[in-house]
């Protein structure tokens, strides 16, 4: 008796994880090379940290009462397998920057009373909804600046060194239409007194607003100032501003790091509700958007974190940083090449020999009757120029020679996919017409 096979169900990446294949690959690996080099130029070192750390470092370092602590980590018990070990509570990183600061304070990094450069390129894991631009294994581009006061880790001028060089890296991945939002959320100190402003303000009108704005108006009222609800803008509108509750030094750090963005031509805007979700920051707070990215528009963010070291028990170490979601470089530059792939003509033909320069014309007119629009090369140039110059302006190359003129079957290859292949004459028509 033949028994009936269940079929197995194949097994799938988990929610919010992704493969990444090639040829994508070739893309994540150009923008880490043109990253590597850019920091490199900017005397930048290379740290790795672990994947996961002691969930106490995030509790400390990023926050309690931030989402991502109190929402989106993955953690768990990991059991003592020995006498000589304790249990303990892990997480997988859901960022790096509190790695990193660890990591400075175990190796004594700043003892020589030098700034700490460091950069790091890994994923990072966050439990948030997934959706085009938010995973849950996601990868984070970062660099940290980082050392004693006495090393000029307060100066204004490094947050300007850093937006530069990222408004450098930006440009040499060839990202286009970026803008550069910043803002001042000023001391410890000038924070609680900005909270309770707003708080007050909050309370007469927060039961107006989005549902989740009348829970941060509790938990985290400075959260309401991040809302994307359009019926809530005319209401955050009319909020005070956290610059009228900066001390006077908050305030002459923040125009000397515009002062310097200006001298070296870093264009920026002032956000007033740029406040960020991480509570390690103090003073600069800035963010890289691009209009490409749709809800998720934010490529990178960043700012100081002038105490952080200290609340995880480190000695005085200000610094800034900052984390590109690689993800979003990744899905922005396609964006980008999609658009200037739209512009190119249909298809470039390429006769090969003079004598085939009346056939291509004829076939040139064809194309365009059926209004496809087309390049005609010339006989007289060589295979290699023409597959040049084709590449510059037609996102299809159709090769008119010999053997294609006799066979009525055209060589096409297509430059977004490198795919070649045989079209007869007849369907080039409907081969060639943009999808
Ligand atoms: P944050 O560490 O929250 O300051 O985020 C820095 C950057 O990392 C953001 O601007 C995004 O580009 C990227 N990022 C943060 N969360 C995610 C996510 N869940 N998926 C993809 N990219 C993310």
């Amino acid at each position: 008796m033949s028994q009936t096979l269940k079929a197995i169900q194949p097994l799938k990446a988990v929610r919010g994880t992704r493969d990444l294949l090639p040829p994508e690959t070739e893309l994540w690996n150009h923008i880490d090379a043109t990253a590597r080099r850019v920091f490199a130029r900017y005397n930048f070192g290379e740290i790795r940290t672990p994947i996961f750390e002691d969930t106490q470092l995030f509790a400390r370092g990023v926050g309690e009462e931030t989402d991502i602590v109190s929402k989106e980590m993955y953690t768990w018990e990991d059991k003592a397998r020995a006498q000589s070990e304790k249990a303990q509570s892990l997480t997988l990183r859901p960022e790096n920057t509190a790695g990193v600061v660890r990591a400075c304070i175990e190796h004594k990094l700043g003892e020589q009373g030098l700034l700490q450069k460091l950069y790091y390129i890994g994923p990072q894991f966050r439990r948030e909804r997934p959706q085009k631009g938010r995973y849950r294994q996601f990868f984070q581009i970062g660099a940290e600046v980082i050392g004693p006061p006495s090393a000029g880790s307060e100066s204004p001028l490094r947050d300007a060194e850093v937006l530069e060089m990222l408004a450098t890296l930006l440009d040499e991945l060839g990202i286009t239409g970026w803008r550069l939002l910043i803002n001042s959320v000023g001391t410890p100190q000038d924070r609680p007194r900005y909270i309770a402003t707003l708080r007050s303000a909050l309370q007469p009108v927060v039961g107006q607003m989005c549902a989740d704005c009348q829970r941060r108006a509790e938990t985290n009222p400075l959260r309401v100032l991040d809302c994307k609800h359009p019926e809530d803008q005319p209401i955050i509108a009319t909020l005070p501003r956290i610059w009228d509750s900066l001390d006077e030094e908050s305030r002459a750090h923040f125009e000397q790091v515009c002062e310097a963005l200006d001298a070296c031509g870093v264009p920026y805007e002032h956000d007033h509700r740029l406040v960020r979700g991480l509570d390690y920051y103090t003073r600069t707070t800035f963010e890289f958007q691009h209009g490409g990215l749709g809800a998720q528009n934010a490529l990178l963010g960043g700012g100081r974190y002038d105490g952080l070291s200290e609340a995880i028990g480190g000695p005085r170490a200000p610094g800034i940083g900052f984390a590109i979601g690689e993800d979003r470089l990744v899905l922005t530059l396609q964006a980008q090449a999609e658009t200037a792939r739209a512009d190119r003509a249909d298809a470039y033909i390429a006769p090969m020999g003079e004598a085939r320069n009346a056939m291509a014309l004829g076939l040139a007119r064809e194309l365009r009757a059926a209004g496809l629009r087309v390049e005609l090369g010339d006989g007289s140039f060589r295979l290699k120029k023409s597959f040049e110059i084709a590449d510059k302006l037609a996102r299809k190359i159709a090769i008119l020679g010999e053997d294609e003129a006799a066979s009525r079957i055209l060589t096409v290859k297509d430059f977004a996919t490198g795919e070649q292949m045989k079209v007869p004459w007849a369907e080039l028509k409907a081969h060639l017409l943009p999808h």
